[in-house]
């Protein structure tokens, strides 16, 4: 009975989506037509595509903002950090902000769709980089997993992986211990909160991608980079939708 309760409810969700999809070419925020130049998942026209929050240029190892003419920040200079590359699109500002949590709460697969889509033009625009060997979405503790039904970043990831034909893993890491919700807590306690978060199973490729939906310290994907690392992977790439400024 569970069983067809669920399927019913997933299948109630698609045909939303696919009404959104069929009679919404319609930008999300001017209401105006989206043209057909845009990729079929975009929730916004052209225009409006110009004036979403896309993040400042970012130092390449954690989220912090610097000019333009450096790589790292200076943190992360006299300290050089376990993530190699960093890749995010959007800061998470108004509408990223109204449309993510919606994502995390209520399966929009065409908006994670959209999402994959902006991070893999991103990653193909940012060539001088050698993909990665393969791809994980940040897991979600088995509890958490239940309780949503789906792992928002790995939908994210399902669809990267798909666009930049790269494979996809979402068994290799595993959260093996429920931490509190990050959003509540200082950097120092985030910190503290995600050690020992992870166990990876296999052994790990050379090079890896991370995908999450939301960074704002850094401090959840900083501590997957540092288990993966010690299994033996070489470098960490880390692809997430939106940048949060930290409190
Ligand atoms: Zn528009
Ligand atoms: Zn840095």
């Amino acid at each position: 009975m569970m069983v067809k309760s669920q399927s019913v409810k997933r299948l109630r969700q698609q045909l939303v989506e696919w009404r959104t999809y069929l009679m919404g070419k319609q930008c999300a925020l001017c209401r105006l037509a989206i043209n057909n130049d845009m990729p079929p998942t975009s929730p916004v026209c052209s225009s409006c595509a110009n004036h979403l929050p896309y993040s400042p240029h970012l130092c390449q190892s954690c989220p912090t903002p610097i000019a333009e003419s450096q790589q790292f920040c200076g943190q992360c200079l006299r300290q050089p950090s376990v993530i190699d590359h960093l890749l995010i699109p959007f800061d998470y500002q108004p509408p990223l902000s109204h449309w993510i949590p919606a994502l995390k709460f209520h399966r929009q697969t065409y908006l994670s769709q959209w999402l994959a889509h902006v991070i893999a033009k991103a990653v193909e625009q940012k060539a001088s980089t050698e993909k990665p060997d393969l791809i994980i979405p940040v897991p979600l503790h088995p509890k958490r997993l239940r309780w949503r039904g789906f792992n928002q970043a790995q939908l994210i990831a399902q669809g990267v992986a798909k666009q930049l034909a790269l494979p996809l893993n979402t068994k290799l890491v595993k959260k093996i211990r429920a931490t509190a919700e990050q959003t509540s807590l200082n950097a120092n306690e985030r910190n503290q909160n995600m050690r020992n978060a992870f166990y990876v199973c296999a052994q790990p490729p050379a090079r890896i991608a991370i995908i999450d939906d939301v960074i704002t310290t850094g401090s959840t994907v900083r501590e997957l980079a540092k288990q993966l690392k010690k299994a033996g992977c070489k470098e960490v790439h880390v692809w997430a939708a939106a940048r949060s400024v930290a409190r």
